[in-house]
């Protein structure tokens, strides 16, 4: 965990699935509803995993491969350059 109190969206997608399982602390929770409120990207990517996980019933996270996270990850940030 960064130190500093700011999340990237990198460090947010690997934590999200210990969120949205509820295994966090309560400062690691905090700290990813902050960048949650601020990051419209990592929003929707939650947003879209409490999807799949109504669909399928369990979390799938863990199997996403590693190039698909990358690809979020760039969309993510060729959005927040749109937007600032
Ligand atoms: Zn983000």
């Amino acid at each position: 965990m960064p130190g500093d109190g700011e999340l990237s969206c990198a460090e947010l997608v690997e934590l999200i699935s210990d969120y949205v399982e509820g295994a966090l602390t309560h400062d690691c929770n905090e700290q990813l509803e902050g960048h949650l409120r601020r990051c419209d990207g990592c929003d929707a990517y939650l947003d879209q995993l409490r999807r799949t996980i109504e669909v399928t019933g369990r979390l799938q996270t863990r199997d996403v491969p590693h190039e698909v996270a990358s690809e979020l990850l760039s969309a993510f940030r060729g959005w927040r350059a749109d937007t600032g």
